[in-house]
């Protein structure tokens, strides 16, 4: 039996059985490649389904986890720290509108509490949330998650909510009424397919809230830090949430999620919500080292120009199994004619990791630090499976 033999029979027979998983064993990563437990490698466009925006191991991160672990690993939000000052000063300076953040572990977490704030803060209930969005797993956040094969086997879920087509306004417009708590929306729909919000649509959307006295809701879970091109997707739409979800790359890998509370809304009344391992010493150092890569190493830009670099190349192959290529700096989706579940079995034992998003688009999310050689290696390995 080889390694990557003994460790894959060890965790078949244990693991809960939810995720699909790939017949490979990761154990060891840096930049953009990853190593298998027989000293493989591979070209990484999964990005830790994009929590590895700096790429794997990045040393800043190693030694801020590493001090910092060193001094304290908890601390409860019961108590001040140092390092959870610093950060939460450091975020809400890189996003202008948020006067108050509050700190959890997850992407589907911090979809959850934006919720209940939403309720909290409007006194309504109906949450409106797009066709093909994704904003997690847990009751609340599966409720807006748009999939019925994700919904159906945990019917009844949360009441009042409903999905209207993406970039389209008129049909927002007819769903928010004056009993919308929220309305909740990807800048960029990952899961779904990769379909980046048009442009105007999401001002528009802010309009209406502020119109109707709902909050708007951005879940920038996948899109956040760098991966379309700015710091956050909303930089692009000139548009200032009442609420925005962030977790996956937050911290450098360590599991972390934010919601950035809008001036407007004031602080939330005591115990009406919390989370034991928020805002951890051990978490908050690892994201300010992720805050001071991404604009030491100018992530955003890079993301910006490689995108546009693998958009271009990947549109110019005109192969006639793709429909189309669309997304926004390295969030990439490469739209097939047919299923592409044995595409990316393809890849991986031409060395690239790549994920599905639904199930017929490709999905590329490369750590934002991938260099042009492996792009290109990524794009004619794309051009030998699809021929
Ligand atoms: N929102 C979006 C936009 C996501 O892409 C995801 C995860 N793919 C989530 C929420 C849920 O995040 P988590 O898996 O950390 O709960």
């Amino acid at each position: 039996m080889t390694q990557s033999e003994s460790i894959i029979s060890t965790e078949a027979a244990y693991t809960s059985g939810v995720y699909p998983k790939r017949q490979v064993a990761i154990v060891r990563g840096e930049g953009a490649l990853l190593w298998d437990a027989d000293g493989r490698v591979y070209i990484d466009c999964v990005g830790g389904q994009g929590a590895a925006n700096l790429g794997h191991a990045h040393p800043a991160v190693v030694a801020a986890i590493r001090e910092q672990a060193e001094r304290l690993i908890s601390c409860p939000e019961i108590f001040y720290n140092d390092q959870r000052a610093a950060y939460l000063a450091e975020l809400a300076a890189a996003l202008p509108f948020a006067a108050r953040i509050f700190l959890c572990n997850s992407g589907a977490e911090a979809v959850e509490g934006a919720i209940k704030i939403a309720r909290l803060k409007t006194g309504r209930t109906g949450i409106v949330a797009a066709v093909r969005g994704f904003h997690g797993r847990t009751m609340g956040a599966l409720s807006a998650t748009f999939e019925p094969k994700y919904r159906e086997p945990f019917m009844p879920l949360v009441p009042d909510f409903t999905h209207v087509p993406y970039n389209n306004i008129a049909a927002l417009d007819a769903a928010v009424t004056d009993r919308t708590a929220a309305v909740i929306l990807e800048p960029v729909q990952g899961e779904g397919g990769v379909h980046p919000a048009a442009p105007g649509y999401l001002a528009d959307v802010e309009r209406i809230c502020c119109e109707r006295g709902a909050l708007l809701i951005i879940d920038e879970v996948q899109t956040g830090f760098g991966r379309t091109g700015t710091l956050f997707a909303i930089e692009h739409h000139g548009i200032a949430p009442a609420l925005l979800c962030l977790a996956k790359s937050i911290a450098g890998g360590l599991p972390m999620g934010a919601i950035a509370i809008n001036a407007a809304l004031g602080p939330l009344p005591p115990a009406s919500h919390g989370t034991t391992f928020g805002g951890s010493p051990l978490v908050c150092a690892a994201a300010r080292a992720t805050l001071r890569v991404m604009r030491d190493e100018e992530l955003p830009r890079q993301a910006a120009e490689k995108g546009a670099y693998a958009l271009e190349r990947l549109a110019a192959l005109r192969l006639p199994r793709i429909r189309a290529v669309r997304g926004q700096g390295l969030l990439i989706g490469i739209e097939l004619k047919e299923r592409v579940q044995p595409f990316l079995v393809a890849l991986m034992e031409r060395g690239v990791l790549a994920l599905p998003a639904g199930p017929n688009v490709l999905r590329l999310l490369p750590p934002l630090v991938i260099t042009y050689e492996q792009i290109d290696a990524v794009i004619a390995a794309i051009a030998e499976v699809l021929a």
